[in-house]
């Protein structure tokens, strides 16, 4: 059968516990190149046959699959992050219905996970946002219309780009046509979790700017939004005014209450 792991945002201690011994076992590999970090090669037996699918067409994939599955082996598919986001394996699988090969998936940490590790950041702040847009430019890959990054960031929560940091000066430019204006904080992750993570704090008018300082064109995230200022409140769920299933609280944080 065919395993889709995610490999977790770089740091090769990132994978889960399900992934190493997936990997541990597996009798061929087919690695995202691009992104994941080969040390978590190291996990894979002596003389399993390794296939890095930057190289790799779909259908090139695909044969390698099949031919394990004929030979009756488990081949792991590697993807950075976590695969459920642009990997890219929606194909894979129903092509491998379609051969009557099982697969499973067993999740990973994205990058937008490992971006806020890297920025000490909370991407959900009381008050400030509460919800998070993970979204990307379109460039030689298109974007369904309607998801402009215009149309979304009118909503002025907290967004996540991925896939476009060689487009920051046209990112730019779109975030402000929302409700973000060149004040807003953003930040620039390059390959958090990597022993190179920089994080760049800036602005939404600043970050052109900030990647040509930082040399930043690529394997990063974008982060936009309030949530990366210091002003927010804090949460009711810890608030001693505020009762929950776990614990009463004086009722002073209440609909109604003192404060
Ligand atoms: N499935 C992956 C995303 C793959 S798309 C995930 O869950 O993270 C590839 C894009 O992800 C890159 O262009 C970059 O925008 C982002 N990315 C992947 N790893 C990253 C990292 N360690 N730090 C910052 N951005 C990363």
């Amino acid at each position: 059968m065919v395993h889709f792991v995610g490999a977790g945002p770089g740091g090769p201690d990132l994978i889960t516990l399900r992934g190493a011994e997936l990997l541990k076992q597996a009798d061929c590999v087919v690695y995202a190149g691009s992104l994941v970090n080969p040390a978590l090669l190291g996990f894979v037996r002596e003389g399993v046959p390794v296939y890095n699918s930057a190289h790799m067409t779909l259908e090139q994939v695909l044969e390698v699959l099949e031919q394990t599955e004929r030979a009756g082996g488990n081949t792991v598919r590697l993807h950075t992050g976590d695969p459920c986001l642009y990997g890219a394996v929606r194909e894979q699988m129903d092509q491998l219905d379609r051969r009557g090969i099982p697969w499973d998936v067993t999740p990973g940490v994205s990058s937008f996970c490992g971006a806020a590790a890297a920025a000490g950041a909370e991407y959900t702040l009381p008050w400030v946002s509460q919800s998070v847009i993970i979204t990307r430019m379109a460039g030689r890959t298109p974007v369904p219309e309607g998801e402009s990054i215009a149309s979304l960031a009118q909503h002025g929560c907290t967004m996540v780009v991925f896939l476009s940091a060689g487009m920051l000066e046209g990112l730019s430019t779109e975030l402000l046509k929302g409700a973000y204006t060149p004040d807003t904080p953003a930040a620039l992750v390059y390959k958090a979790t990597w022993p190179e993570e920089k994080v760049v704090r800036c602005t939404v008018g600043t970050l052109a700017q900030a990647g040509r300082d930082h040399h930043i064109s690529k394997t990063a995230l974008v982060l936009v939004g309030d949530f990366l200022s210091h002003q927010y409140q804090r949460s009711l769920l810890y608030h001693p005014g505020f009762s929950t299933e776990y614990r009463t609280g004086d009722g002073s944080a209440e609909p109604g209450g003192a404060l």
